[in-house]
C-alpha cells in the first residue's frame, strides 16, 4: 500500500489538486463543475470515452439527489470510478491458477522501452517468493541488449534464462524453454517476444508462430498473454493495445511506471474500454515494485 500510495503520488496530486481548484468557491456541484471535471479526467488520461461515461453517472446522481455539495465531489467520484473498475472485472483472476498447469506459461508482449524486459525480471522475482520454480525464455532475439537484459535480470533474480545466439528464430528459443522446464518440473516459464510493432499482420504471423510452436510442448500454452504498457505514455498505450489485441488474444495487463506519471487515469479508461483486467503494475524500477493490481487499493490511494 504504501509503495502504491508514493507510487501513484503524481497522478493523485494532479487529480485532487485539480478537483480543489475546480470546485472552490463553489458549494453545489453544477454544470460548470461537471465541465472542469471532464476536463480534469481527460487531461488525467482517463479517455474521452470513460470520461463522459462518469461524467453522465454523476450527472445521474446529481438530478436524482438535487443538491450535491462540492465536497461530496470527491466521494462521488470515487465511487464511480470503483464501480466502473469492478464492472470491468480487474480483479477477477479465476482463470490465472498457476497451479492448474505445469508448466504455467506466460507470453510477454508490447513494443520496446515500455518496461517489458523489467516486468518480466519483476514477476519472475514475485512467483519466486511465492515458491514457484520460474524459467525465461529470451524468444526477442532482435536486439541483441533485449537477451543481455533479460539474462541480468535471471542473474539478478537468480532464475534460470533460456537463450540462444541473437537472430535466432524466436519460436524455436519459446520451445527449447518449454521443452526444458517441462524436463526440469518448473511451475511457470515465461517468454519475452520481440517488441516490434512494425504491421499487424507481421505481428500476428510472429505472435501466432510462436504460439503454435508452445503447444506442441504444452497443449493449450500460453495460458496468459500478458500486454506490457508504460502508463507515462497515456494515450499512445491505450492505441498499442489496441494494436495488441486486434493481434494476439491479449488477457491480461501490466501498466509500468505509474511512478512520475500524472497520467494514471490510464489504467481506469484502458480498463474501461477494452475489458481486459489490468493485473499488473509496476510502480519502480526495483525488483519488489511490481505490485498485482487492486481496484479498491488503487481507487483509494488515488483519492487519498
Ligand atoms: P523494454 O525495452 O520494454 O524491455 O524496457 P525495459 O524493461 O528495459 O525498461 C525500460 C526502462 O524503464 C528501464 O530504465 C526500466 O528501469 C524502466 N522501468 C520499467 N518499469 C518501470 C516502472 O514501473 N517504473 C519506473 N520508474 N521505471 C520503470
Amino acid at each position: 500500500q504504501q509503495a502504491l500510495d508514493s507510487g501513484l503520488e503524481k497522478t493523485k496530486d494532479s487529480l485532487l489538486s485539480k478537483l480543489t481548484k475546480a470546485v472552490a468557491g463553489k458549494s453545489t456541484v453544477d454544470d460548470d463543475v461537471l465541465d472542469e471535471l471532464e476536463e480534469i479526467l481527460v487531461t488525467s488520461d482517463v479517455g474521452v470515452k470513460t470520461t463522459l461515461k462518469i461524467i453522465e453517472r454523476i450527472q445521474a446522481r446529481v438530478a436524482r439527489d438535487k443538491y450535491v455539495g462540492t465536497t461530496e465531489l470527491n466521494g462521488l467520484l470515487r465511487d464511480e470510478i470503483q464501480q466502473l473498475l469492478a464492472e470491468n472485472n480487474s480483479n477477477d483472476f479465476a482463470s490465472f491458477e498457476y497451479g492448474n498447469h505445469k508448466p504455467y506459461v506466460i507470453m510477454v508482449v508490447g513494443v520496446n522501452g515500455v518496461g517489458k524486459t523489467t516486468t518480466i525480471g519483476k514477476l519472475a522475482h514475485q512467483l519466486k517468493q511465492t515458491g514457484n520454480k520460474v524459467v525465461l525464455g529470451a524468444a526477442d532475439t532482435f536486439r541483441a541488449a533485449a537477451v543481455d537484459q533479460l539474462q541480468l535480470w535471471g542473474k539478478r533474480v537468480d532464475v534460470r534464462v533460456v537463450a540462444q545466439p541473437m537472430g535466432s528464430d524466436p519460436a524455436s528459443v519459446a520451445f527449447d524453454t518449454l521443452k526444458s522446464a517441462v524436463a526440469n518440473g518448473e511451475d511457470v516459464a515465461i517468454i519475452d517476444t520481440a517488441g516490434r510493432l512494425h504491421n499487424k499482420v507481421g505481428l500476428m504471423n510472429e505472435l501466432t508462430k510462436i504460439k503454435n510452436v508452445m503447444q506442441k510442448v504444452v497443449p493449450n500454452a500460453p495460458h496468459e498473454i500478458l500486454l506490457v504498457l508504460d502508463a507515462s505514455t497515456g494515450q499512445n498505450a491505450i492505441e498499442q493495445c489496441k494494436q495488441f489485441t486486434e493481434a494476439t488474444a491479449v488477457n491480461a495487463l501490466a501498466l509500468t511506471k505509474l511512478d512520475g506519471t500524472a497520467k494514471g487515469g490510464v489504467v481506469i479508461g484502458i480498463s474501461d474500454q477494452f475489458k481486459i483486467p489490468v493485473k499488473y503494475i509496476g510502480v519502480g524500477e526495483g525488483m519488489d515494485d511490481l505490485q498485482l493490481f487492486d481496484r479498491k487499493t488503487f481507487v483509494e490511494s488515488l483519492f487519498k
